[in-house]
């Protein structure tokens, strides 16, 4: 067994959860201490807050993790969606800025491109940008956005910032704080139940590492 092995297998077993489901403070916390053990954005590059490892050592980790039931289901979107593109898309300030705290569950992300009339073409959302001064103004409709209620960023937030534009190139994606004032965010209810979705998470291990 590598060192790397050796100290993932180590770890785990002291410190992964063992009831099967969290609160979101405690997967929080368990992210963070995932983090500072070096098991979080094992190949994300190290100036960023990743620890630039190889592929190797995230299948490893990923093949131990697998037995357990870890709290990681609040930060898929950002570690399997918004984190690589923000790595492969966004500037130097952005990911000095979000990977950080993304990786160490401080900040939760989530992705807004669908709209009530815009799921599988996404192409044909509504949501506007329109610049103003330094800033964008956005306005528009998202629905089925995972997380939402958990969420402090969100990625993509699809919005057409040149509408003369055709129809698959006038998007822009935008990193929006989800606090911002006029964001509101409603919960989608089961239409045969009328209850919300579970705050409560027991999920398999995800982990996503970054394709080189
Ligand atoms: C549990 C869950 C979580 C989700 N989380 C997110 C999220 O976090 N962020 C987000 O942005 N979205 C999210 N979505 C939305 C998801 O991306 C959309 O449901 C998906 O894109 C399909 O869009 P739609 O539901 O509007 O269906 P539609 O696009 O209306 O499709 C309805 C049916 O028509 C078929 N269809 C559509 N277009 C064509 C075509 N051209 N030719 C043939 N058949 C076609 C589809 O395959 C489908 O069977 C989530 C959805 C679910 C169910």
């Amino acid at each position: 067994m590598s060192d790397f092995a050796a100290r993932a297998a180590g770890w785990l077993s002291a410190h992964a959860p063992t009831d099967g489901s969290a609160e979101l403070a405690d997967a929080k916390r368990f992210q963070a201490e995932l983090y500072d053990a070096g098991f979080a954005g094992i190949t994300w590059p190290t100036q960023y807050g990743g620890q630039g490892l190889s592929m190797t050592e995230q299948l490893t980790f990923s093949g131990i993790a697998q037995k357990y039931d870890l709290p990681t289901y609040p930060f898929i979107i950002g570690m399997g969606m918004c984190g690589p593109t923000l790595l492969d898309l966004g500037t130097d300030e952005q990911k000095t800025r979000y990977i950080k705290p993304l990786l160490r569950g401080e900040e939760i992300w989530c992705q807004l491109f669908s709209e009530p009339g815009a799921g599988s073409d996404v192409a044909s959302l509504q949501a506007r940008a329109v610049r103003d001064g330094d800033d964008w103004v956005l306005n528009g409709q998202k629905v089925w956005t995972t997380n939402a209620q958990f969420r402090r960023f969100r990625c993509g937030a699809g919005a057409y910032g040149c509408r003369q534009a055709p129809k698959h190139s006038g998007l822009t994606m935008f990193v929006v704080d989800m606090h911002a004032p006029g964001v509101n965010v409603r919960p989608l209810r089961v239409m045969m139940t009328g209850t919300r979705r579970s705050t409560r998470f027991s999920s398999r291990t995800y982990t996503f590492p970054v394709m080189r």
